[in-house]
């Protein structure tokens, strides 16, 4: 789950990290008055969407009067906001953020993220603040350093040695440096972040280390441990199919491609989308289902697949081991009947009562197209877009 800058930067003040004051705001009267209450003479109007790249975007104003405030939270209030990290169709801006201008000096880039490889926390650091991360680590990699934490040790003085040498610190910046790794470093682990990325971490020109972009994930089989920050979710910014399939307590992400996915494990549903792209295909979504799927469930997820206007296929591919065969059969009848059945349709059952599953499609005269195996479902549907596209 991810969270808004003005929280996550209220989740970095509780541990202690040093974050520029600032004060969110839902109208351009409420800007207004967050304005007045901060002490400028410069003030920073912040779009607030869960997508960075708002500066280049239009979306980040430093302004020097109220009024200024005023013309920038008018302009970007309401505004749809178009960033390399918010996909064509950009972002409506609901919130704002209104933020004491900082005098920078120098911006670098901080992040930290659970490292599959090591299973540590890395921390990942550049000179090159401010910029595109991905572009720095393509054309200059020596630019950025990566540090793994021992979970055992935490923030060691080596690792301040480390980020500050990179970074070209003097010797009372890097002084101040250690607090803010491990004051960042704890706050990750207490609160089961996923990523956090400060970009960009500033040197002030009175040589003050300070966090003026901060954009956190959070790992959401965890959230259940923190009331506090679960009720910091923007629904407005996640995508409704996966809000719905989250109800139903599905594993669903939505994809760009064009053949809807219903099947039951992780693992399945990994190779489903392999042997799809295999012949030629692009999956339009993951789902897996789970293992103990009601009729309900298959029914909710069916609805969320054709709910994408991008599906112009779909194949279901269930392994019947704790999931039976009929279970799955009936929920996908029930659901074509509910919201009818538009694009082609590939269904692969396997495994308990799967005679039974194929009698129950079979009698139920919808047009399914049924599959022996893995291979031959996904030749079917493949095709059979193709056919309907052409
Ligand atoms: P994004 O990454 O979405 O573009 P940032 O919060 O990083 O948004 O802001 C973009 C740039 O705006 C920063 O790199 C910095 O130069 C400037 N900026 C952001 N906040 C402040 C601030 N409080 N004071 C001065 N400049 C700021
Ligand atoms: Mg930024």
């Amino acid at each position: 789950m991810n969270i808004h800058e003005y929280q996550a930067k209220a989740v970095l003040r509780e541990f202690g990290v040093p974050v520029p004051k600032g004060i969110p705001a839902f109208s351009v009267e409420e800007a207004m008055k967050a304005a007045g209450e901060l002490p400028g003479p410069v003030w920073v109007v912040k779009a607030q969407i869960h997508a960075g790249g708002r500066g280049k975007a239009g979306g980040v104003k430093v302004v020097k009067s109220h009024d200024d405030v005023k013309t920038e939270a008018t302009r970007i209030l309401g505004s749809t906001l178009v960033t390399p990290q918010t996909g064509p169709k950009g972002k409506q801006v609901n919130r704002l953020y209104i933020e004491d201008g900082s005098q920078i000096a120098k911006e670098f880039y901080l992040s930290m993220l659970v490292d599959r490889e090591s299973s540590r926390i890395a921390i990942v650091v550049s000179t090159e603040g401010g910029m595109d991360i991905e572009a720095v680590a393509h054309e200059t990699p020596e630019k950025i350093l990566t540090i793994t934490i021992d979970p055992a040790t935490g923030i060691m003085a080596h690792h301040v040695r480390s980020v500050s040498k990179a970074l070209g610190l003097d010797a009372e910046l890097a002084k101040q440096m250690g607090p803010l790794l491990t004051r960042l470093y704890q706050a990750f682990v207490d609160k089961d972040m996923s990523m956090l990325e400060i970009n960009p971490l500033v040197v002030t020109k009175d040589s003050k280390l300070l966090c003026l972009d901060a954009k956190i994930g959070f790992d959401g089989n965890a959230l259940y441990r923190h009331p506090d920050i679960a009720e910091l979710r923007d629904e407005t910014e996640e995508d409704e199919k996966e809000i719905e399939a989250s109800k139903y307590d599905l594993n669903y992400i939505a994809l760009e491609g064009s053949i809807g996915c219903m099947v039951n494990g992780a693992g399945l549903a990994m190779a489903t989308m392999d042997i799809i792209k295999l012949y030629g295909a692009e999956p339009a979504n993951f789902l897996d289902v789970g293992g103990g799927a009601s009729k309900e469930k298959v029914t909710a997820a069916f609805k969320i697949i054709t709910s994408d206007p991008k599906v112009q296929g779909i194949l279901i591919n269930i392994f019947g081991g704790i999931m039976k065969c009929d279970v799955i059969a009936e929920g996908v009848v029930a659901a074509v009947k509910e919201v009818g059945l538009k694009v082609p349709l590939v269904v692969r059952l396997e495994g308990t009562n799967v005679d039974l599953g194929k009698k129950i499609i079979k009698e139920s005269g919808l047009n399914v197209l049924p599959a022996d195996d893995l291979d031959d479902a996904a030749q079917k549907i493949v095709a059979a877009v193709k056919k309907a596209g052409a």
